[in-house]
């Protein structure tokens, strides 16, 4: 199987080591169609992106363009779901200027108050020793993702259920109803394969990101490769992936899957 896009990718406006033209120099190298510079959201304590640099990464990603032609440069995010209401930490003025959206829970953010605090951080750190919490956070993540999934335009959910376990089956049917892809991410190794088998059922889609934090790893798939293939899946499944009978076609068709 062979990938055209990697959606997924840092750099140093948060806590990765390579700039946009490094993340770009080695996608085009790499034989890519296109390339997503996707930064945390500004709750990530400690390495959360700027809001203001969305504007200069979007003046950077603009002029890096007329230097690479033949590799389509995206400019996207990782936001953070910050409430049980599905709130992300990016405003939607700077959503509406972005060319996709992808969303997901992390362990360490400053959430939308205490309230949200206490069961999206606290609770999910206590439900490791504490066995009686397992059912309640389990359901207040799948809650958080699947509202934001409902109330935004998310593209591709980032590693769910890595680090904050989710209800996969609930997760993948709202997800597949509003046309939202749920990604493997090589980097993670997660989702795994057993859960990308509970997702496929409901008729989602997948998308395999690098979760590059250093240029060289921009398009290191194999690890999601693995668990896409070891799970059945197969180009059809996987929004990033060269359909292989239309290949002529779709190469370049890619607008079909960002929104
Ligand atoms: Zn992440
Ligand atoms: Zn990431």
């Amino acid at each position: 199987m062979k990938l055209w896009a990697d959606f997924h990718t840092h750099t140093i406006y948060s806590h990765g080591t390579g700039t946009i033209r490094q993340n770009v120099e080695i996608a085009f190298k790499k034989g890519l169609s296109a390339i997503g510079i996707s930064e945390h959201g500004p709750a990530n304590i400690g390495i959360g992106t700027n809001p203001d640099d969305f504007e200069r990464m979007r003046e950077e990603v603009e002029n890096v363009k007329s230097n690479f032609t033949e590799i389509r440069i995206l400019l996207g995010c990782e936001a953070n779901v910050i409430s049980l209401d599905g709130d992300l930490d990016i405003p939607d003025k700077i959503l509406a200027r972005l060319d996709y959206i992808m969303a997901g829970l992390h362990p360490m953010v400053w959430t939308r108050n205490l309230r949200d605090g206490y069961h999206l951080m606290v609770e999910n750190m206590l439900q490791w020793r504490i066995k009686s919490f397992r059912a309640k956070v389990l359901d207040q993540n799948t809650i958080a993702l699947t509202k934001a999934v409902k109330n935004h335009k998310i593209a591709i959910v980032t590693h769910p259920g890595l680090h904050l376990p989710v209800d996969t089956a609930a997760l993948a049917k709202t997800a597949a109803e509003c046309g939202t892809a749920l990604e493997i991410n090589a980097g993670h190794g997660y989702m795994t394969q057993e859960f990308v088998k509970i997702a496929k059922k409901y008729g989602v889609k997948f998308a395999i990101g690098s979760d590059a934090h250093r240029p060289s790893d921009v398009g290191n798939f194999r690890r999601g490769l693995e668990i896409a293939e070891k799970a059945g899946l197969n180009e059809n499944d996987i929004i990033n992936a060269v359909r292989i009978p239309e290949i002529s076609r779709t190469q370049g068709d890619y607008s079909t899957y960002v929104p």
